[in-house]
């Protein structure tokens, strides 16, 4: 790199004309964003090498699903590989840093790493050396010819390659991907393997509780299924049954636990989380209240009418949701995007959304009273729109009369009550009457607009996981359960301007223009959302649900 020697001493700006490729022998460095100072984010860098270092069987890069297995894999391998090195500073700020998206429990498409059957492109953050606002070009250097040629052998060499590791990683992932597939054949929502572990090691890990605390998941003999996977394994579990599932049994006793492990199958974890074999509908969405959201013109009618002063409710827009109204209107927005599956726990839902009971119902008179309770829908969503709900409630037996399986959590062990439930159902019948009127109206889909003429694009960023500014505003991702790592959050940040510009007319729905822009990512890679040339390596793939809630939840984007 002899334009860097040129570079040593002068202010740190120089550092711009490091911008292109170089071939540096056992890899080609393309330096695609330069950082302002050591201190901004550090400058964006991809390293290239040639396929036939590791050579792969052609066969695990034939179908995406293999293909996604294999980056996780190679990502992972490279965290690991700089952890191992110990990289030192070299100079002030981040100068010497280089840095990878480190993935989580789960497995997602990312961009960090992108094998084709020509090379491996690794996509990193780098942290150009200086003494302050001084060129420290010697180290710079180092970092390129010692560190980064290091950090990728080390990773990325035949000789030393966990070929069977890799293996296993790909079959696993590609038994939980076929799973998937095959639960709605089956009549299924959710497959909750024998032997898991949920339970986490406290509220704040996502590592699995020590096996010797952990009671394993076990099947009840009357919803047990097992499957032929196609790697010839035979797995065995509990399969939830489409319909309405309710959730019971005493506090403590794993409801919540159950659910979040149900809420997270939609992605699939890897080998030792304790959750590989809990799979989920792709579909299915964690719905909960989440007062003092905003709004957007979402037909909640079927389930809040008659608010007071007249405000309508089949385009109801506020920018300061209620528990109830929110509740609604998260619901209605996750069908209007494609959900067949609903789930919701007590814990997180506003008690007077779940539920009437005939004493309240004889004391506030109907027409006092705006909210259909959700207990008088949830069975009419099944049967005339498909979609079922699978909803932790220990609180009210009421629910007992609309569920098709009450599942009965005692002591961590599932119980099929369901025959018991009905036998109680008969013999204390519910007093209370069913207060759905008229029917749930069809779903009315509703259309992002493009920027109005003559605004700017605002400045997008993503803070963490759960905030997302936009312009001067914060948005708030908190309740967002399935949005689980940060650079999904990133790439949907990326994926909604590139929507704005592209897609987003004001005539397409929000499902349209969310998937035409998941379709181009497949088809063109994540390079089609980076702000710059190359492509930043620090995305994941959200699904179509979180980025459609989080446009929803953005004040400054029309959507009518
Ligand atoms: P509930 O919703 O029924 O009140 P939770 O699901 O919140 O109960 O679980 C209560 C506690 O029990 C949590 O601390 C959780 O980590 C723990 N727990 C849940 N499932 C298991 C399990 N299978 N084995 C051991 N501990 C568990
Ligand atoms: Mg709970």
């Amino acid at each position: 790199m002899r334009v860097l020697r040129t570079l040593d001493g002068r202010s740190y700006s120089g550092y711009r004309e490091l911008k292109g490729a170089y071939d540096l022998g056992s890899y080609t460095l393309h330096i695609d964003h330069v950082q302002g100072d050591p201190f901004a984010p550090p400058s964006r860098v991809r390293a290239r090498v040639h396929a036939d270092l590791l050579r792969l069987d052609e066969k695990l890069l034939d179908n995406v699903d293999r293909r996604v297995a294999v980056e996780d894999f190679l990502t992972r391998r490279l965290v690991a590989g700089m952890e191992a090195l110990g990289l030192q500073r070299r100079g002030s700020g981040r100068s010497g840093v280089i840095l990878i998206d480190t993935p989580g429990q789960v497995v997602l498409p990312r961009s960090s790493v992108c094998v084709t059957s020509e090379a491996i492109e690794v996509r990193l953050a780098v942290g150009l050396p200086g003494d302050g606002r001084r060129i420290r070009a010697k180290d710079a250097e180092a970092m390129f010819v010692d560190d980064l040629p290091f950090i990728l052998l080390h990773a990325l060499s035949r000789s030393t390659f966990p070929f069977d590791e890799l293996s296993e990683h790909v079959t696993l992932y590609c038994n939980q991907c076929y799973i998937r597939s095959e639960l709605t054949g089956r009549g299924l929502i959710a497959f909750v393997g024998d032997g898991a572990v949920l339970a986490r090691r406290n509220g704040i890990s996502e590592l699995p509780m020590d096996a010797n605390l952990a009671v394993p998941f076990a099947a009840p003999d009357s919803l047990r299924v097992t499957w032929q996977l196609p790697s010839g394994k035979v797995m065995s579990g509990m399969g939830v049954p489409k319909g309405v599932t309710l959730i019971v049994g005493g506090g403590f006793h794993g409801k919540s636990t159950l659910l979040q492990a149900i809420m997270r199958g939609v992605y699939n974890h890897m080998a030792g989380d304790g959750r590989e074999w809990c799979i989920t509908d792709e579909t299915a969405v964690k719905v909960r209240a989440e007062d003092g959201r905003r709004v957007s013109r979402v037909d909640i009618s079927g389930f809040i009418s008659n608010l007071p002063r007249g405000r309508s409710t089949t385009a109801f827009s506020t920018q300061d949701a209620s528990g109830s109204t929110s509740q609604a209107a998260a619901i209605v927005e996750a069908i209007e995007l494609g959900a067949r599956v609903l789930l919701m726990d007590e814990d997180t839902s506003a008690a007077n959304f779940m539920i009437r009971d005939a004493r309240m119902q004889a004391l506030v008179a109907k027409e006092r009273e705006p909210i259909t309770p959700f207990v008088d829908r949830v069975q009419e969503l099944h049967r005339s729109m498909g979609v079922s709900s699978i909803l932790v409630v220990g609180g009210s037996g009421d629910y007992l009369d609309v569920a098709d399986v009450v599942l009965l959590m005692d002591e961590y062990v599932p119980i099929d009550a369901t025959h018991n439930a009905e036998q109680i159902c008969a013999k204390f019948p519910a007093r209370r009457t069913v207060e759905a009127t008229a029917p749930l109206s069809p779903m009315r889909e509703r259309s992002p607009f493009p920027l109005t003429l003559g605004a700017r694009m605002e400045r997008m960023d993503v803070k963490s996981r759960t905030t997302f500014q936009y312009g001067d505003e914060f948005v708030e991702l908190g309740a967002l359960e399935q949005l689980i790592d940060e650079s999904q959050t990133r790439a949907a940040a990326a994926m909604i301007r590139y929507a704005l510009a592209r897609y987003a007319n004001g005539a397409k729905s929000l499902h349209t223009v969310v998937g035409q822009v998941i379709d181009d990512v497949y088809e063109q890679g994540f390079a089609v959302i980076s702000p710059y040339e190359g492509c930043s390596g620090f995305y994941a793939l959200p699904r179509p649900f979180e980025i459609g809630m989080i446009w929803n939840r953005v004040r400054a984007l029309v959507i009518r």
